[in-house]
């Protein structure tokens, strides 16, 4: 991977210019018509570190207008070979469990060693209410303010599915960008947990005492997807409660067979508040890491995330060109119209559509 390595001191720099093409005049007035910029300028904007252009270039990726599509694609491939020089981290818990404060000392902690912190926002609810539950960045207000972090809220809208192609396309730009570690950020509540481990090295589920989680979290699934399980909140009268739980959590995690990553789930307690074993959790994440890229598992699971984004994307991309095909936006309103009056069925409806798509 030289190329990757290239990628080492891109921070703060835009010496390279290798993936240049030169921008056609015309071309350029009309984006500049919209508010937006040439990829080139995206690029070298992201490459040289520039957190506005990276902020615009990541709403670029988040937008569901078609016109966007084309422009924030270029944008992703011409970063794509700066990136994969991160840690990705996947971090999931309930409302309330702790995350934003854990990522507030967690990312902090990293900043201060020197690292380049982005924290991304998966939220599934905005999907589908158009708002964002994560979309405040004042709940981190520390790691808001720090030079060397860059919070973004969720995409607000979209499919699941498009959010979490979003959301990947997004750590790619951050990587370009010289982010070092990604911290993806989920609501615990099924659907976006299986998301976030499509698109990270190691996947984080917080917990807390006392509370019934601990249940659910394995009924749902969630638990066998966890690399590392933290029960947060350990602290004053909450502390044994704290240790209680994580022993019954390691009992748990007993029963399950050994992950693909070859590797048992860890069971560690914290105080994000008090900053308490932080940097426990930090050293487990290295060592993890470092464990699965020798045992071969850390490639094989970039690699199998990279296959599942093709899918995602032909996916996406066969429903956007469908609905700018021009035979389709023709006959969509006449075939929505019988459809209302009930003359035919959906199914019938989406077939006049998809043989017209088709031209069968
Ligand atoms: P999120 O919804 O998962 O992001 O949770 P927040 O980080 O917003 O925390 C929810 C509440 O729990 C807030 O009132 C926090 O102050 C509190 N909290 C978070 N971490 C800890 C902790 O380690 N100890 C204690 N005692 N409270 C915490």
């Amino acid at each position: 991977m030289p190329e990757k390595k290239k990628n080492e001191k891109v921070f703060g720099t835009s010496s390279r210019d290798d993936w240049k093409t030169g921008v056609n005049p015309e071309i350029l007035k009309m984006l500049r018509s919209r508010g937006l910029l040439s990829s080139e300028e995206y690029i070298s904007g992201i490459l040289g570190g520039d957190r506005n252009i990276l902020a615009r270039a990541i709403t670029l990726v988040e937008s569901s207008n078609p016109a966007h599509f084309d422009l924030a694609q270029s944008v992703v491939e011409g970063c794509l070979k700066y990136s994969g020089n991160s840690v990705r981290i996947g971090i999931t818990g309930i409302p309330g469990a702790g995350k934003s404060t854990f990522i507030e000392a967690f990312g902090t902690m990293l900043t201060g060693m020197g690292k380049k912190v982005a924290v991304l926002a998966i939220d599934p609810s905005s999907a589908n209410t158009g708002g964002s539950i994560l979309g405040d960045k004042t709940r981190m207000t520390k790691l808001a303010n720090d030079p060397d972090a860059f919070i973004r809220p969720s995409p607000s809208a979209g499919t699941p599915g498009g959010v979490a192609r979003k959301t990947r396309e997004s750590i790619i730009l951050c990587e370009a960008a010289g982010f070092d570690t990604i911290i993806v950020e989920t609501v615990g509540v099924g659907q976006s947990e299986i998301a976030v481990s499509t698109m990270v090295d190691i996947f984080i589920l917080l917990l807390v005492a006392g509370t019934g989680d601990e249940l659910q979290g394995i009924k749902r699934g969630i638990m066998e997807l966890a690399d590392i399980v933290v029960v947060n909140k350990a602290d004053g009268d909450n502390k044994k409660k704290a240790e209680m739980s994580a022993s019954e959590f390691r009992n748990a995690l007993h029963c399950f067979p050994v992950p693909p990553s070859g590797i048992s789930p860890l069971v560690t307690i914290c105080s994000a508040k008090e900053g308490t074993g932080i940097k426990e959790i930090w050293e487990a994440v290295r060592d993890f890491i470092s464990r699965v890229k020798e045992n071969g598992y850390f490639e094989k699971r970039r690699e199998k995330q990279a296959v599942e984004r093709m899918h995602d994307f032909i996916k996406d991309y066969l429903i956007y060109s469908f609905y700018r095909n021009d035979e389709v936006k023709t006959c969509r309103g006449q075939v929505e119209d019988l459809l209302k009056k009930a003359e035919i069925t959906s199914y019938r409806a989406a077939f006049i559509l998809l043989n017209k798509y088709f031209k069968k």
